[in-house]
């Protein structure tokens, strides 16, 4: 137990604290192995519980579950209307423990309740919402086929059949929503693999899921490691599917491993998202949009603004800007209820961040940063700008994945040769743009190699509008209808009428 503790409700902390099984085939269990691996609390480094240590084991169990579930018994046959209705009960609890929830993704990930009550929680409640809503809409379509002849052609649009999901640690709750709702809405069945430092609100949500009248088997979940639960599971042969969320090198191993039954494959992967200001930009709006594009999440976002670019007539206020928004911060425990910006997710992952901002230092940029008082214990950094980093500088073109951000000015006018530049990394996952011209907006957007480009905004998201990556950031689009279409496929059926 940390020092926080008193901070959680007695449910949360009951949950917390108590033992952790994982879930198969609707039961609670441990690891084959018995192994166990221990969750920390990112604002103190104390382990505050154990899950368990799956491995491939455990995996083929819940494969073997998840192919039951999906093949027979009361999930094969459910209506699809029942489905959607069980998706949105499940929402509606999720909004009633919305505390309950923040609590606990607080403790298990270190970032401010407020904002994971303000913005994880009604996120994860709104997209099974949204796709309960797309359960017993998804049809296939009568063909008027092209050549000569009479005939009956149509498409039936089925569920893919058992899906792996893994997640990452950074939107824990988020990122099972992203992942389990349209999976669960087209019918499929899942084995859900959490990050091992943020298992806590994926087995919540089993715990839910069983209350609102989930069958059995239907969702799984096995806790463990990246390289052995992780890895068994991308490369399953009884797994139709696998959709993952993380970092492209990870990204991938999966796309390898999946090649081995040739399974689906999904990937959200890294990115390096320009923020674009134009000098025409309304800079009260620019400025605390710049800042929180990168510092929100303490920067540990797939699409943070890494890379500031601002034209040169606005570069001083944009910089001075940030800084004084940095200022405004307060940086703590993300379960006292005053704090904007918590820890990093972990000490690896802060020595990884620290580690950065020393390279940047040593390729010959200039480190502004923040002055926070820095709580005690914990895994915290202070926001950082580094100014004047070329393009070829690592940290200018390597995913920091912490509260640092690059700035560079640009003279040019040219649409183009602004493009050129925002364009020129691997990734390619979004983007936004300030600027008051629509023109400029528009013409913009449509030169930006980015899954999403925001015009005025950053990291606003809907589970109806498409997101996903271009390049190295990812295949595959997530929220709306495309989401459905990852856990669907279309069968063909024709017929001569003659
Ligand atoms: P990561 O190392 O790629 O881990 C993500 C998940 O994959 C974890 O559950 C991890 O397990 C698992 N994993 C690790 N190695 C594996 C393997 N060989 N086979 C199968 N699974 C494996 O990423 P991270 O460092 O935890 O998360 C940060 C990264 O995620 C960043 O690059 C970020 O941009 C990306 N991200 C992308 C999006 C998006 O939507 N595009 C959203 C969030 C994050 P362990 O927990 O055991 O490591
Ligand atoms: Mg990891």
């Amino acid at each position: 137990m940390g020092c926080y503790d008193t901070l959680l409700s007695p449910q949360v902390a009951s949950f917390a604290f108590g033992a952790h099984g994982m879930l198969i085939g609707g039961r609670w269990q441990s690891a084959q192995s018995s192994k166990t691996i221990d969750v920390f609390d990112p604002a103190t480094g104390r382990k505050f519980t154990e899950v368990p240590a799956g491995d491939a084991a455990d995996v083929d169990l819940a494969v073997r579950a998840a192919r039951r579930a999906f093949a027979d018994g009361p999930w094969a046959t459910m209506p699809a209307a029942e489905r959607g209705r069980l998706i949105w009960q499940l929402a509606d609890r999720i909004e009633e423990l919305v505390d309950e929830f923040a609590q606990l993704e607080s403790l298990d990930n270190g970032k401010p309740v407020q904002q994971a009550k303000a913005v994880d929680v009604p996120e994860a409640v709104a997209r099974f919402r949204y796709m309960a809503g797309w359960a017993g809409k998804i049809n296939g379509e009568t063909v008027g086929l092209s050549q000569r002849g009479e005939y009956h052609a149509y498409t039936l649009r089925r569920p893919i059949g058992v899906v792996g999901q893994i997640i990452p640690w950074n939107f824990p709750l988020v990122m099972a929503a992203y992942k389990l709702a349209p999976a669960l809405a087209a019918g499929c069945t899942i084995i859900l693999k959490p990050a091992e430092q943020t298992p806590m609100t994926a087995l919540r949500l089993g715990h839910l899921m069983a209350e609102v009248g989930f069958p059995d088997g239907v969702l799984n979940i096995v806790t463990g490691y990246g390289e052995t639960a992780g890895a068994a599971l991308a490369a399953h042969g009884d797994v139709d599917k696998i959709a993952f969320t993380g970092s492209t090198e990870v990204g991938k191993a999966i796309a390898r491993a999946a090649t081995q039954n040739l399974k689906q494959v999904s990937l959200e992967l890294g990115g390096k998202s320009p923020v674009i200001v134009f000098p025409d930009a309304d800079l009260d709006r620019a400025i605390p949009g710049a800042a929180a594009a990168i510092f929100f999440n303490q920067g540990q976002t797939c699409t943070a603004g890494s890379r500031l670019f601002a034209h040169r007539t606005v570069y001083e206020k944009l910089v001075e800007g940030i800084h004084s928004e940095i200022g405004k911060m307060v940086m703590g425990p993300g379960l006292e209820a005053g704090t904007t910006l918590g820890p990093l997710i972990s000490a690896e992952h802060l020595d990884r961040v620290n580690g950065y901002i020393e390279i940047g230092r040593r390729e010959g940029a200039t480190i502004v940063s923040g002055t926070l008082p820095r709580p005690r214990g914990g895994y915290f950094v202070n926001p950082t700008i580094i100014v004047g980093a070329a393009p070829d500088m690592r940290v200018s073109r390597e995913e920091i994945f912490g509260p640092v951000l690059c700035v560079t000015a640009f003279d040019d006018d040219e649409l183009d040769a602004i493009a050129m530049k925002a364009n020129a990394t691997e990734f390619g996952l979004a983007a936004s743009l300030w600027t008051r011209d629509l023109s400029t907006a528009h013409r913009m957007a449509a030169r930006i190699d980015a899954g999403t480009v925001w015009i005025n905004t950053h990291n606003h998201f809907d589970p109806a509008l498409a997101f996903g990556g271009m390049k190295q950031s990812g295949w595959g689009r997530e929220s709306g209808f495309h989401a459905v279409e990852l856990y669907s496929s279309v069968k063909a059926v024709l017929a001569p009428l003659n």
